[in-house]
C-alpha cells in the first residue's frame, strides 16, 4: 500500500518508529535513488532474472550501506525492498536477507573508500570476463569514452579491469577483491570470470556513470569482434 506521495506506508511507520541512530531520512532518499538506477539497468538488460545488486553508504562512522535484498526482480525494484546492513553485513533496518556479495560491497567500500558500488550481469560483460579470463584482465585503451571515469582526461588512457575467478565462496572471495584492489590502485572496476562488472564511485551519480561507460565500451569490444589487448 502506498500513501498519496508514493512512499510504501511501512517505511513511513518504520520511520516514526526508528530507534537506529543512522539517518533514516538519508537511507530513504539513497534507497529511491537506488531503485531507480536499478530499474534504468533492468531496461538495459544488464540485470535480468534477479541478477546483479546495487549499494550505497549511508553513514561512515559506524558503516551502514543500503543494499538490495537478495532475489529481487531488478524490473520493480522499489525502495522498500533495500535494506540497511552493518560494517559484517548484518541487517540493520529493513526485511530480507541482503545478497551474499554484499560482502564484496563491503571490502570495495573499504579499499576504495567508495559512496556507491553497483553490479551488473551483462551479456558484454559475461562474455568478455570468460573469453578474456586467461590474461587475467581485460584492457580497454583508445576510447573517447573513457574520459567518462573518474580522473581520466584522455582518450589514450588504459583501463585495465581485472577478471577474478568466480566463486561462492564469499568470504574467500572478499579477500582477493581486496587483494586485487590493493595491487591496482586507481581501477575503476574488476569482472568476476563468467560472472559480470563491479564498479564504483564516490558518490552514487559516479558509480552510475562508470556502469554506463564501462558496459558501453565492453558492448564496442565485442560488437568489434576483438578484445585490444591480444
Ligand atoms: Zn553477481
Amino acid at each position: 500500500m502506498r500513501t498519496r506521495k508514493g512512499r510504501p506506508r511501512k517505511i513511513l511507520a518504520q520511520r516514526r518508529a526508528d530507534s537506529n541512530g543512522t539517518n533514516l531520512q538519508g537511507f530513504l532518499k539513497t534507497a529511491e535513488s537506488l531503485a531507480e538506477i536499478g530499474r534504468g539497468f533492468y531496461a538495459r538488460g544488464w540485470v535480468l532474472g534477479t541478477s546483479g545488486n546495487f549499494s550505497a553508504v549511508v553513514a561512515r562512522e559506524p558503516l551502514r550501506l543500503a543494499i538490495t535484498s537478495t532475489g529481487l526482480d531488478k524490473g520493480g525494484l522499489t525502495p522498500a525492498q533495500f535494506l540497511e546492513i552493518d560494517d559484517k553485513a548484518n541487517v540493520r533496518r529493513g526485511d530480507g536477507r541482503p545478497s551474499a556479495e554484499a560482502l564484496l560491497h563491503l571490502a570495495i567500500v573499504r579499499s576504495e573508500n567508495a559512496g556507491a558500488v553497483l553490479h551488473t550481469h551483462s551479456v558484454w560483460s559475461t562474455v568478455l570476463s570468460g573469453a578474456e579470463a586467461r590474461r587475467g584482465g581485460l584492457a580497454l585503451e583508445g576510447y573517447e569514452m573513457l574520459k567518462g571515469l573518474a580522473g581520466v582526461a584522455t582518450h589514450k588512457h588504459r583501463e585495465w579491469l581485472p577478471i577474478l575467478e568466480n566463486s561462492q565462496d564469499m568470504v574467500e572471495l572478499a579477500d582477493r577483491v581486496s587483494e586485487a584492489l590493493r595491487e591496482k590502485p586507481g581501477t575503476h572496476g574488476f569482472l568476476l570470470q563468467d560472472h559480470g562488472l563491479y564498479t564504483w564511485g564516490e558518490s552514487l551519480a559516479e558509480a552510475k556513470r562508470h556502469v554506463e561507460i564501462l558496459e558501453f565500451l565492453m558492448e564496442v569490444v565485442v560488437r568489434c569482434g576483438a578484445a585490444p589487448n591480444a
